[in-house]
């Protein structure tokens, strides 16, 4: 369950998490999909457990799992008097992506940005990186993880702004900023002594040569 949103994310919205426009929302009057409204009071109102909302107010599916994706759909396109429910077949392929989907992959090109950075970055790559970065946490398609991440980074502090100076760095600061996201989700945490193994070099046993 290490990917399903913690207790916490299903709360209501004067609580900060992640997902603080998940609701959890008794089903029977889930409308189906084409009937959101933009109304996001009564939209919330409505939204099952697990589905996340758009700023809109309908359904944001790269902010939800494929999993309560599924069971949003599913509902929407069951009779009202079907009283079995169905055992669902595992996800198609070449579909949309889900908030893991999306996140799994965006971690990937994060990760293999920061192996591939120079080990001593110029300005000009410093400058332009802190405006990747900047730009990622604003447009990322999950908006509450980009709204969380954004938070984060700006932590008035100072302490969790990129650092960007050299690979190491920006490696070690890209472990904490998903380990930060790890935790939030009852994940757990990377250990970032390895981060270089799992992404630049390969494991010392061998197992990626
Ligand atoms: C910026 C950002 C914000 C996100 N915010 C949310 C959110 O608010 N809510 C939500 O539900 N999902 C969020 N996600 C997605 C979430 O982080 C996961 O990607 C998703 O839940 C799938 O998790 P996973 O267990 O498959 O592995 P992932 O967390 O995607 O990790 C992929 C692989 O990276 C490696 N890894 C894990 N942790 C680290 C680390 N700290 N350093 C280096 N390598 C590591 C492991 O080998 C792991 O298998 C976010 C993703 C991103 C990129």
């Amino acid at each position: 369950m290490a990917d399903a949103p913690s207790k916490s994310q299903t709360q209501p919205q004067s609580q900060k998490n992640l997902f603080a426009h998940q609701l959890q929302i008794p089903t029977a009057t889930t409308p189906p999909l084409s009937e959101s409204t933009n109304d996001s009071a009564t939209a919330t109102t409505k939204t099952p457990s697990g589905v996340v909302l758009d700023k809109d107010g309908k359904p944001c599916r790269t902010c939800t799992s494929a999993a309560a994706w599924r069971n949003l759909t599913k509902r929407a396109k069951a009779t009202p008097s079907s009283s079995t429910t169905p055992t669902l077949p595992s996800p198609p392929k070449e579909c949309p992506p889900d908030v893991e989907e999306l996140g799994r992959s965006t971690w990937t090109l994060l990760h293999s940005m920061s192996a591939t950075y120079p080990e001593k970055a110029t300005a000009e790559q410093q400058t332009e990186m802190r405006g990747f970065l900047k730009l990622l946490s604003k447009l990322y398609p999950c908006w509450v993880c980009a709204d969380d991440f954004r938070t984060w980074m700006a932590e008035p502090s100072g302490k969790n702004e990129p650092r960007l100076s050299g690979r190491k760095e920006f490696g070690n600061w890209m472990c904490e900023a998903h380990n930060e996201v790890n935790r939030k989700l009852g994940k757990k945490e990377f250990d970032c002594r390895f981060w270089e193994e799992r992404w630049r070099t390969g494991w010392k046993d061998g197992r990626c040569d």
